[in-house]
């Protein structure tokens, strides 16, 4: 239901995933993707695996592998088109870009001993999140029972890659890190019966492997030459970041995400500190230029009254949540209801925007290649889900790739890199239709569907098992 009614792009999500359904039951392990030849230039050097993209995924890729006993052995090379990456200085002003990173993806990181770096340095638990309505009264509050447990960290994005980097750097016997390796051109077995995938940077050095890993994000170059289906589309929003200071009572601890969903889309606070705390509002275009050209104390007028401004009501929404409510012994939402602190003010230079969009390749193997990370999917960020699934990518290919090197498979198999690809569909798949469905489902204020998903809201918040499944899939 919840793809049917986001109109075209709906029912495409439909067909993909009908695709992806029947490619989980039927495929076969060998020659189920096709690949495309490009330019191929004299190798100069060979190795065992390249990633090709050292952002948050494929730098984390890179540092897994390494760690892995049975794959400690194994050459690999990392190639990134950026510049060095300049480290983080956990004493400076806090980053407008973080994420919320579940608990699945902590245990990633602990198991690859990162998690002290980050612990060392700062992050912020949540304790609880409130997710809210702007039509109606509906609200959802999630958090572990007696808050015994965090429902997520919030982490700055470069300090995740400065934990990462650090144990690439102690693994620089078996891994090697190119920076400014812009990847040109790829070619793969299947299409050029050559043994090797081979790999070509703009600069005209190229390198040769047994596998070729993509997480070079959603434009990814590898993927587009793996010849594999892609369906994306763009939201037509912006997100825009920024980092805001609070105006927080003097014993408060500030450890609660606040969401509210507006006509335009959510609009997101994330805790940094006890006076600080991030943001991310998704937003039409036009209104995100006008929001990124406003004067600091203009914008933090527009913020606060994002949070606190009274929509137009839809009245029979409210009848409905307070019947439900009095049928659950609640006597109405509002007795849970908490507010969000008032923003005071935003750090200079903070406000940043980036395009948001949905992508999903049909495939994430073939032979000679993987893909992770944002090559792989893309999500909005409404749900925090988009690096945790590409950590999680990582937890399963090192997996795979451990398993299968142990039973004598070639690392560039795809018969065993298809049980990669299964495991990954049976679990980004859903969360992905469910995160599409969410933004599709918010972003109307037509009555029926306002009832809709305000029932749906409120009952889930008065059904602790339920809302048990949709904290366990979403928090790890
Ligand atoms: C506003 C916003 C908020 C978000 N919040 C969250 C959140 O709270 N939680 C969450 O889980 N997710 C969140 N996300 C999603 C998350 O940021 C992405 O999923 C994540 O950054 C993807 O990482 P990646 O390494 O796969 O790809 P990227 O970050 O795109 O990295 C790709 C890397 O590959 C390199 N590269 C690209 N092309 C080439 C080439 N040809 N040759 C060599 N190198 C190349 C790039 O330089 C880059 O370093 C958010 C996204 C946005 C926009």
């Amino acid at each position: 239901m919840l793809v049917l009614l986001h109109k075209n792009a709906g029912a495409a999500v439909g067909n993909q995933v009908r695709n992806i359904a029947k490619r989980l039951l039927t495929t076969t392990a060998a020659g189920s993707t096709t690949t495309t030849t490009t330019k191929t230039a004299p190798a100069t050097e060979h190795y065992d695996i390249i990633i090709g993209g050292g952002g948050l995924v494929g730098t984390t890729l890179a540092a897994a592998l390494a760690k892995n006993t049975t794959l400690a052995d194994k050459k690999v090379l990392l190639l990134e088109g950026a510049p060095p990456f300049k480290g983080f200085n956990s004493s400076g002003p806090y980053q407008n870009r973080v994420s919320a990173i579940n608990r699945n993806s902590v245990e990633l990181f602990k198991s690859i001993d990162a998690w002290a770096h980050i612990e060392a340095a700062r992050y912020k638990p949540v304790k609880q999140m409130q997710v809210w309505e702007s039509n109606s009264n509906a609200l959802i509050q999630f958090q572990h029972d007696n808050f015994a447990s965090d429902v997520a960290c919030i982490i700055e994005n470069d300090l995740i890659l400065d934990a990462v980097y650090a144990r690439v750097r102690d693994s620089a016997d078996n891994v090697k890190v190119l920076n400014k390796a812009r990847i040109e051109c790829v070619s793969l077995p299947g299409a050029t019966g050559a043994p090797h995938s081979h790999v070509q940077l703009q600069d005209g050095r190229s390198f040769t492997c047994e596998l070729l890993i993509g997480a070079d994000g959603a434009n990814s170059v590898v993927r587009k030459q793996m010849g594999v289906d892609v369906f994306s589309f763009n939201y037509e929003r912006m997100g825009l970041v920024a980092t805001l200071d609070l105006n927080m009572e003097e014993d408060s601890d500030n450890s609660v995400a606040w969401q509210r969903f507006l006509p335009t889309g959510p609009v997101a606070l994330l805790p940094l500190t006890s006076k600080q705390s991030s943001l991310v509002w998704s937003t039409t275009v036009p209104h995100a230029k006008q929001l990124l050209a406003m004067e600091s104390a203009q914008f933090v007028d527009a913020l606060n009254e994002a949070f606190c401004r009274e929509y137009p009501r839809i009245d029979v929404a409210d009848k409905a949540l307070q019947a439900l409510n009095s049928f659950f012994g609640n006597s109405g939402s509002q007795h849970q209801r908490q507010y969000p602190p008032r923003v005071c003010g935003v750090q200079d230079g903070s406000r940043a925007t980036f395009p948001l969009g949905f992508l999903h390749a049909s495939s994430y193997v073939c032979n000679g290649a993987a893909l992770v990370g944002d090559a792989a999917h893309r999500v909005h960020p409404l749900a925090g889900q988009g690096v945790n699934l590409g950590f999680s990518d990582v937890r399963i290919l090192v997996e795979t790739l451990a398993t299968g090197a142990y039973a004598g498979f070639k690392l560039g198999d795809t018969q065993h890199l298809i049980k990669y690809e299964r495991k990954c569909l049976a679990k980004n798949v859903p969360i992905m239709v469910g995160v599409h469905g969410l933004h599709t489902l918010y972003s109307t204020e037509f009555s029926p569907v306002v009832l809709l998903r305000s029932l749906g809201l409120q009952l889930t918040q008065n059904l602790p098992p339920i809302k048990n499944i949709f904290m366990k899939s979403a928090m790890g």
